[in-house]
């Protein structure tokens, strides 16, 4: 009985083992740390700003409605913003839009909405690929990349003594941050993202695919794919990165220290179709001067 006891213990690591990972291996993975910035707001805060900022934009972008495509795209992202790292004891409201824009981008404000537009999904060649735009996205989220930013511009231009009074109360701060001229349009400094904050949501949504049991690499082979084949669609995706191939490099050297080669998953019937249908409708409307109809700045 007790050798049985013994040998019970060993035989739950032999496939692992079989499978060409010695224990030592296995067990000297480490889970990443992922380190948000500064900031003067709470989570609950970013989820009000969030969501007023969002309410704006859905009356100027183009929207698709079709129930079937924003199901599968809020399903999806639902989906992958479980691994998402930095969330306990709240939940964001995890919310998706699709752009009626060809423009091959994507952006995601303070507490969990997300717009991606239609051109991002149709250039992606997989479910992966589509998975990846998501989870760098919800990379930028988590790490709360938006509320940092407006949260170095307050420090900058408003005494911390003033700042204080308003902190805890999500109105006042509101009021403040549109006093100092921080907006909440396209423009808005919730969107203007570092290079250091996309390397950030760059590892966030690699992390992000591998735990959901995606092809981790799919996020930066989706960002090789579009600026090769589409350069003209993509300049605002890249602009903040004069060398991307750094960025994918970046990528790439990581996954390893994640954890062993899995089975991924790349592809679902219900993303082909989900292609199928948006290649069926009509082309997006052509944009009236001085409108916006993409989720253009998030890059910039
Ligand atoms: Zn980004």
């Amino acid at each position: 009985m007790r050798a049985d006891c013994k040998w019970k213990g060993l035989l739950l690591w032999a496939p692992l083992v079989i499978a060409g990972w010695p224990l030592g291996a296995l067990l000297a993975y480490q889970r990443p740390r992922f380190r948000p910035g500064f900031n003067l707001f709470s989570p609950q805060q970013d989820m009000v700003i969030g969501r007023q900022a969002a309410a704006q934009l859905d009356h100027k972008l183009p929207l698709i409605n079709d129930p079937e495509i924003v199901r599968y795209v809020s399903r999806l992202g639902r989906h992958l913003a479980e691994y998402a790292p930095n969330q306990k004891g709240f939940h964001y409201d995890w919310t998706f839009h699709v752009v009626n824009s060809d423009d091959i981008n994507a952006f995601a404000l303070p507490g969990g909405y997300i717009f991606v537009n239609r051109g991002a999904i149709k250039a992606a060649l997989d479910e992966a690929q589509m998975a990846g735009v998501l989870a760098h996205e919800e990379g930028h989220v988590v790490m709360r990349h938006g509320t940092h930013q407006a949260s170095e511009r307050l420090l900058a231009e408003a005494p911390l003594e003033i700042l204080s009074g308003y902190l805890g109360q999500s109105g006042s701060l509101l009021t403040q941050i549109a006093q100092l001229g921080i907006g909440f349009g396209l423009n808005s400094i919730f969107l203007q993202n570092s290079r250091n904050m996309e390397a950030q949501a760059d590892r966030v949504g690699t992390y992000i695919l591998y735990q959901a049991g995606y092809d981790p690499y799919a996020m930066a082979q989706f960002f090789e794919i579009i600026q090769r084949k589409h350069p003209q669609r993509t300049i605002q995706f890249f602009s903040d990165h004069p060398d991307p191939g750094n960025r994918i490099q970046a990528v790439e050297e990581e996954i390893p220290e994640l954890g062993p080669r899995r089975r991924w998953k790349t592809d679902s019937p219900q993303f082909e179709a989900i292609k199928q249908r948006l290649l069926a409708m009509p082309p997006p409307p052509k944009p009236k001067t001085g409108e916006p109809t993409s989720a253009a700045p998030v890059h910039q």
